[in-house]
């Protein structure tokens, strides 16, 4: 088989179970998978620069693995910057959020998700877990797959409309968001699996993904659980998001929602809970219990004020044994779908919260933005970390770059001092799908005008008028 040498790294970031760091690396890539890595003489010996089919100097270049970003809403990319700045949670979701997505078209959706996509490769991050699209899967499905980028998705789905139905949450989005009952649900997420996981041979597979919490009853938390075993995916939803919605359980069933939807039957290995905020010290133990999954989101945390530093437990969930991956959230709820800037934020935000040197730091964070994101996704035999064998997903930066001069410890240099500004290429499955400035797969130009314009017009439609829609709500409180 024809090979590619990438050799004389400066380093290579392994994120391998020993954390190993090589430096002067070479690396092969083998159709989509990584053949050897290596100090180059040793590599070069075995794998001869004259019989390879492509050689690159690696000199000035580093290698880190893909990023994976565990919760993001790829419908959402055309929303940056339009809702107002002093939103939590619930308010965001039900008088802003939902009627920008009834206002989403079908090529809407896929201008999103292929901005989206290109986003996430500028800056590193080579697979996804999508919360759904607001149509068919399929949108999704075929955007990603075209860009070549690696994830999961689902559609989106819930079943318990509010008493009352907002401002702007448009008729047809209501129908098609909101199932007549829990069967009714999963007998198209269902369909929606059968008909799209495994597409593009296996780069993208379709989950069974639910909303998660109010929007959705008992028996939908339950069933898409159940049904996503049966089926051999995985599912997501969102719960314990905020204290408010803690709050909220509290009042109505006694308990937070952690501890609600365990005792009903929903928490399971092949559940990744979307962001885990509102996490009580007593309820640890049962998402170790029943290897749940956590996506953290530190810039939607901050901007919509979950608490992540205040009341989340996400060190200590660490600690207990829970994988706990990183996610963005969404382009809206977090304003950037760069998982760069989540690893910064991880790194640093409990040292300073609990005035503790020795928490999370450098190499935690790149571990949580890496393989763990694959542990939760049920992929971290095929992505995660640089190791032969695996699929061929990596970042290489531009070391001749300012963010990079001067460095010693690479690690330190990654987590602390870069941004996405230095990467100079990102392959997913054996493709270089950036490289130099420009997405290979996508004409980024025209795509740009398309989503500029697009954007506007949703807003228009959806009347989202910042002066004159309320940045409180006590929907389904
Ligand atoms: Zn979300």
């Amino acid at each position: 088989m024809t090979y590619t040498v990438i050799h004389n790294l400066d380093f290579a970031l392994t994120v391998d179970p020993d954390d190993r760091i090589v430096r002067d690396a070479a690396l092969v890539v083998e159709g989509e998978r990584i053949a050897a890595l290596g100090p180059t003489d040793e590599i070069l010996a075995t794998y001869p620069p004259e019989s390879s089919e492509a050689v690159v100097d690696g000199r000035h270049l580093g290698l880190v693995p893909g990023f994976v970003d565990t919760h993001v809403h790829l419908s959402e990319t055309l929303s940056r910057a339009v809702f107002p700045d002093n939103l939590a949670t619930r308010a965001w979701v039900f008088n802003w959020a939902k009627p920008f997505y009834a206002h989403v078209g079908e090529e809407d959706e896929r201008v999103g998700v292929l901005l989206g996509a290109a986003e996430m490769l500028r800056s590193g991050t080579t697979c996804f877990l999508d919360m759904g699209s607001q149509h068919d899967a399929g949108i999704t499905v075929e955007a990603a797959a075209e860009i070549g980028i690696r994830g999961c998705t689902g559609r989106h789905a819930a079943d318990v409309k509010p008493a009352e139905i907002p401002r702007g949450w448009s008729d047809e989005m209501v129908e098609h968001h909101f199932f007549p009952s829990a069967e009714a649900a999963l007998e198209v997420l269902e369909d929606q699996v059968r008909r799209w996981d495994g597409y593009a041979d296996g780069l993208i597979r379709c989950w069974v993904n639910i909303e998660g919490k109010e929007p959705c009853s008992p028996e939908l938390h339950v069933g898409a659980r159940a049904l996503a075993e049966r089926l051999g995916v995985g599912t997501t939803y969102h719960l314990a998001t905020s204290i408010e919605e803690a709050r909220v359980s509290e009042r109505r069933y006694g308990v937070w929602p952690i501890s609600r939807i365990e005792a009903l039957g929903g928490l399971g290995p092949n559940l990744v809970i979307a962001h885990g905020a509102a996490v009580a010290d007593d309820e640890i133990p049962l998402l170790v219990e029943h290897e749940t999954k956590i996506a953290f989101c530190p810039s939607s945390s901050l901007k919509l004020a979950k608490g992540a530093t205040a009341i989340g437990r996400y060190p200590e969930m660490r600690e207990a044994g829970v994988v706990v991956g990183l996610g963005t959230d969404g382009c809206s709820a977090a304003g950037n779908m760069n998982l760069m800037r989540q690893m910064f934020l991880v790194a640093g935000l409990f040292k300073d919260a609990r005035l503790d040197a020795n928490q999370i730091g450098a190499q935690t964070a790149l571990r949580m933005a890496t393989i763990d994101g694959a542990r939760a996704l049920g992929l971290e035999e095929e992505i995660g970390s640089l190791e032969p064998g695996k699929r061929a997903d990596f970042v290489l930066f531009d070391l001749d770059h300012h963010e990079w001069t001067p460095f010693d410890d690479p690690l330190q240099a990654l987590v602390w001092s870069v941004s996405s500004a230095s990467v100079a290429q990102t392959w997913v499955n054996g493709r270089p799908l950036y490289v130099d400035g420009r997405v290979t797969t996508l004409d980024e130009g025209p795509l740009r005008v398309e989503a500029r314009e697009r954007a506007a017009a949703i807003v228009r439609r959806a009347g989202l008028d910042r002066t004159s829609i309320p940045v409180t709500t006590t929907l389904y409180d």
